[in-house]
């Protein structure tokens, strides 16, 4: 079977096979490229419209227990300078972004333990008290399921965990010992099970990545249902052990954000800052390949630049205002436009 006619195949039957899979991932040309995009649009427009969701990104600790070897905020990083975000601060940069029009909040971190479960539960409760209307979504990695059931009383509403890779020897060399994909596969299915709209995802182009590992992500994903997936290129950490490690490509981030759209059709999908950092048009491809999210930071200025996950993120100097209104003139030059709605999951998974 010919490209163009495994993409029909992807569009009608939701899957493929791994090796229709590996046909498409490493024999796409230009032409291939542009028709799965354009079914993909018209897939993500069936369930979503023209809408793009804003999530309010809220970087609150780059305090970590955890030693990814990507990340720029991993535990042995003696050079990362280290900040946490008062409860009020928290509020503040709420305030802000819901007068910009967001309706959603991510609580993002390292996994910082002084965030206790109670701590955590206050900033939710209170959150969700000032802005009852607003989806609240942690994104803070593994903790106890105890600890899940707790925030999701508070009120959170989604939580995002990128599984990483799905394949285990993959997954242990871009984490130190002590890190299991069965743990992180153990968390998604305790989150899910409580009630959460969960989000997994991957990076395109980590180090060691084969395209059988990124098959096996698909299979994964779509196996699991998840509501939400995040995938963002890999992007060198000068203070990492992958600092001399090439970044994701854009067209491979590309096709992954199209082959998804087609597989899961409800599936909300930002087109992530590591897009718009490796490409400045990055984020606008994203959305006509079939992402829908984006993702502004709403963290204070004066944070910004020390949560650093990757070098040369984007927008690390801007305040939100101007973030936001960046972003709009962005997403209105694709054809689409910024919903200010809380955007929920078309579909219950
Ligand atoms: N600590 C939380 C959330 C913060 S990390 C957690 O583990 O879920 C959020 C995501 O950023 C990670 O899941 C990872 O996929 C991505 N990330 C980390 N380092 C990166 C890098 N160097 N390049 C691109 N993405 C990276």
């Amino acid at each position: 079977m010919n490209n163009r006619d495994l993409i029909k195949k992807l569009r009608d039957n939701r899957e493929l096979s791994r090796d229709e899979y590996k046909q498409l991932l490493i024999s796409m040309t230009k032409e291939d490229e542009e028709f799965l995009y354009k079914n993909a649009r018209e897939v993500r427009e069936e369930y979503y419209g023209k809408d793009v969701y804003v999530r309010g990104l809220i970087e609150f600790t780059n305090y970590c227990r955890r030693d990814c070897l990507y990340c720029g905020i991993r535990a042995s990083n003696k050079e990362c300078d280290r900040y946490r975000l008062s409860r009020e601060q928290i509020l503040e940069c709420a305030e802000t972004g819901y007068e910009l029009g967001f309706r959603t909040f991510v609580m993002q971190g390292g996994e910082d333990m002084k965030f206790s479960d109670e701590e955590m539960c206050m900033i939710i409760s209170d959150l969700k008290e000032r802005y009852p209307d607003c989806a609240i979504t942690l994104s803070i990695g593994e903790r106890e399921r105890t600890s899940y059931e707790k925030y999701f009383a508070a009120g959170a509403d989604r939580f995002l965990l990128r599984h990483e890779s799905i394949t285990p020897e993959h997954y242990s060399r871009l984490h130190s010992e002590s890190q299991k994909i069965e743990t992180r596969v153990r968390c998604l299915k305790d989150l899910k099970e409580i009630g959460y709209q969960v989000g997994c995802g991957i990076m395109i182009g980590s180090p060691f990545q084969t395209v059988d590992h990124l098959i096996s992500d698909l299979l994964f994903m779509k196996e699991f249902k998840p509501h939400m997936i995040g995938m963002g290129p890999f992007i060198p950490h000068a203070q990492t052990p992958f600092r001399d490690r090439p970044a994701g490509k854009l067209e491979d981030t590309l096709h992954m954000l199209g082959i998804v759209r087609l597989m899961l059709p409800y599936v909300l999908l930002p087109a992530t800052t590591a897009l718009g950092t490796i490409v400045p048009t990055g984020r606008e491809l994203g959305l006509l390949a079939g992402a829908n999210v984006v993702m502004p930071n709403l963290s204070p200025t004066g944070v910004r630049a020390k949560y650093t996950l990757y070098d040369g993120k984007i927008c690390t100097g801007d305040e939100a205002a101007e973030c936001v209104a960046c972003l709009k003139r962005r997403i209105e030059s694709t054809g689409y436009r910024l919903a200010v709605a809380r955007g929920d999951c078309a579909e219950r998974c």
